[in-house]
């Protein structure tokens, strides 16, 4: 029996261009709703939004540009915050999936 070298995933090495973060969005939103992330500052959960689910428009923090209404996006959040976690609920922000993804 011969073993055969399993391929190498197909991931493009480069950096992904903003329309590939959106369809990973997307297999995100089938695959289930929030995820948590780790970064430098805490936890965070992330919870993509569609762009049939963006009704209104809002202010990302990452650049000060507006998020335009029917504009797929992510909202987070701190899953450690000291005041509980409906006071990190209340502090949730919009962001541009691309902006959120290149956040330190
Ligand atoms: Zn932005």
């Amino acid at each position: 029996m011969v073993t055969v070298a399993v391929p190498r995933s197909n991931r493009p090495r480069r950096a992904p261009r903003t329309e590939e973060l959106a369809s990973g969005d997307l297999e995100r939103l089938r695959s289930g709703w929030r995820r948590t992330e780790t970064r430098a500052d805490g936890e965070w959960s992330v919870q993509p939004m569609s762009a049939s689910n963006t009704v209104k428009g809002y202010s990302c923090p990452g650049c000060g540009r507006e998020i335009p209404t029917g504009t797929a996006h992510v909202v987070t959040w701190r899953t450690d915050g000291v005041l509980g976690e409906a006071a990190d609920l209340e502090g949730r922000r919009h962001w541009h999936t691309a902006c959120w993804s290149i956040r330190r």
